[in-house]
């Protein structure tokens, strides 16, 4: 059995989420918002100190009454480091080139890209949620490489986050770098913090959407869109 929570979030206010955390690097030639190019995105790489991360990783075991430096157990030794260098890969975004492209053959129907892996840590327990995305984005004079989608989701997925936030993140990204009609986006995701402790609702999943423009505004647009979405879960 599973159970699922569905929350719509599509408050058109929630753009400063993006723009907080994108910083949009757009070449001179194209000054214009409708004007193709390669935004580069790129994240505000988090400060570090991957010694300092092993350190703390080895005192949180001992805290926990695991000593890492256990010598009956040499395999635990390089534990704290395998760690820290884990949760750091998590919580680095990889910059990229969000390269854009003149719609001339003014294709006007919706672009979906489902099923998008997503990963990324609960900014609550520090516990990994994982599930899939579904975005979709109705053209507008711009166009997007395919594989900008995934790349996009997962630059908002590792950070600290709520699904809830990653949501409307991804979609006001697309909003801000496309001026798309329209955005729709759908996360699915499974918390561990949920399923591996608490209450232990092992197969729950939790669902949430943003949309914004058109497949906000159209009814008809709108369910094109959930019919889609819906017909990749199942
Ligand atoms: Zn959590």
């Amino acid at each position: 059995m599973s159970s699922s929570s569905t929350r719509a979030l599509s408050n058109a206010d929630e753009t400063s989420h993006a723009r907080g955390a994108l910083k949009a690097v757009t070449a001179a030639t194209a000054a214009t918002p409708v004007m193709p190019g390669r935004a580069a995105i790129l994240a505000e790489a988090p400060e570090r100190d991957l010694v300092a991360a092993e350190a703390a990783g080895a005192q949180f075991m001992q805290a926990l009454g695991v000593d890492p430096y256990d010598e009956t157990r040499p395999d635990l030794a390089r534990t704290p480091q395998r760690f820290a260098a884990a949760y750091a890969e998590m919580l680095t975004p990889r910059p990229f080139d969000f390269t854009t492209f003149s719609n001339v053959e003014g294709y006007d129907e919706m672009v979906v890209v489902r099923d998008i892996a997503v990963q990324s840590l609960c900014e609550h327990h520090l516990l990994p949620f994982v599930g899939v995305a579904h975005v979709a984005y109705l053209p507008s004079d711009l166009i997007v490489g395919l594989s900008k989608l995934p790349r996009i989701v997962e630059h908002f997925a590792r950070r600290l986050q709520t699904q809830e936030r990653l949501t409307l993140q991804v979609a006001d990204a697309l909003v801000a770098h496309l001026h798309p009609r329209g955005v729709g986006v759908v996360v699915e995701a499974t918390h561990s913090c949920m399923t591996l402790r608490g209450v232990r609702t092992e197969h729950a999943s939790t669902k949430t959407s943003a949309l914004r423009g058109s497949l906000r505004s159209d009814p008809a647009t709108r369910a094109e869109f959930f019919a889609l979405v819906n017909g990749a879960l199942h």
